[in-house]
């Protein structure tokens, strides 16, 4: 079998040197490779019950500030009135929001990490699924193979993304590949000037059908995409009024491990949105977007996307 239960810190230290670029969502404890080597903890600690999607430490994306969150709202409402439109104008306009989707399957030499055609349709179907309740739709334009090791292995991936990238800020391209984490994801507002790697990277296991325990059933890629068009963490800020600056996410103080029959991490109210495609519980315990998240992707896909 090749994923045992066992958390790796190695995967830390691979998610803090891409915390600059990119947002990532690790492997979860349940799924990690074998070979725990010496840098691994032992499952079923508090810390290991933590991590879920989020990694050792729950270090699975850059660190955005309070201020920087601000600045970025600053930035996209300004863009938007340079769009002669207001932040509630664009929350509810009607622009298309049909997503042109380029897959792109890297392979090692012998093959491995093919997933087929019909895995691929069901990925994009279950986006379907779950963006269809805040009002958006995916198809599928290409899928392309490519059989290099290096690339399959996630190596070199600014320079594979820069080269096989597809469409322009509205498209969403997907590199299927096989590295340390469920899935890593650039946001809409990096992309005037990192548009060469925009797009979403998920491990090739992820996809419905894959051999990832509780998250093959497509939720990775729809939880990247989210950060795509703009969402955060409901976990961001952790116990922080600012948190995920949704209002109808209740603020979660931590990541959610599994999914558990009812959870409250912060004092203020409201249950955490342990459904919520947002947060890191299994695929199966994924149902959710809420209004609120739905007028913010409106709001980012208007500003940096439409
Ligand atoms: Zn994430």
């Amino acid at each position: 079998m090749r994923f045992a239960r066992t958390v790796c810190l190695a995967a830390a230290a691979v998610i803090g040197s891409t915390a600059l670029t990119v947002v990532g969502l690790a492997i979860p404890a349940q799924a990690r490779v074998a070979d725990p080597g010496p840098a691994c903890l032992t499952p079923d600690t508090n810390e290991a019950a933590a991590a879920a999607r989020g990694g050792a430490r729950g270090l699975d994306h850059r660190g955005i500030s309070v201020a920087e969150q601000l600045a970025i709202t600053r930035r996209t409402d300004s863009l938007l009135a340079s769009k002669g439109m207001t932040a509630r104008s664009a929350s509810t306009s009607l622009v298309a929001r049909r997503i042109p989707v380029y897959f792109h399957v890297m392979l090692t030499k012998a093959g491995r990490g093919n997933v087929s055609n019909r895995q691929i349709a069901r990925q994009v179907s279950v986006m379907n699924q779950d963006y269809g309740q805040i009002g958006y739709s995916f198809h599928l334009v290409s899928t392309r193979r490519y059989k290099n090791t290096a690339w399959h292995n996630d190596r070199q991936s600014a320079l594979y993304r820069s080269r096989t990238r597809r469409g322009g800020a509205n498209a969403l391209n997907v590199w299927v590949v096989d590295f340390p984490y469920l899935g890593i994801s650039t946001f809409p507002w990096d992309y005037s000037r990192k548009r060469a790697v925009d797009g979403i990277r998920v491990h090739f296991q992820s996809l419905p059908g894959g051999n990832i325990v509780h998250f093959n059933e497509g939720g990775t890629a729809v939880h990247e995409t989210g950060h795509w068009l703009g969402l955060y963490h409901t976990f961001q800020g952790g116990c922080t009024t600012t948190n995920d600056q949704v209002d109808d996410t209740p603020a979660q103080s931590s990541p959610t491990s599994g999914c558990p029959a009812q959870r409250d991490s912060c004092p203020a109210n409201g249950t955490d949105p342990i459904h919520n495609y947002m947060d890191y519980s299994w695929d199966s315990c994924y149902s959710e977007f809420t209004p609120g998240q739905a007028a913010r992707v409106n709001k980012m896909w208007t500003a940096y996307r439409a």
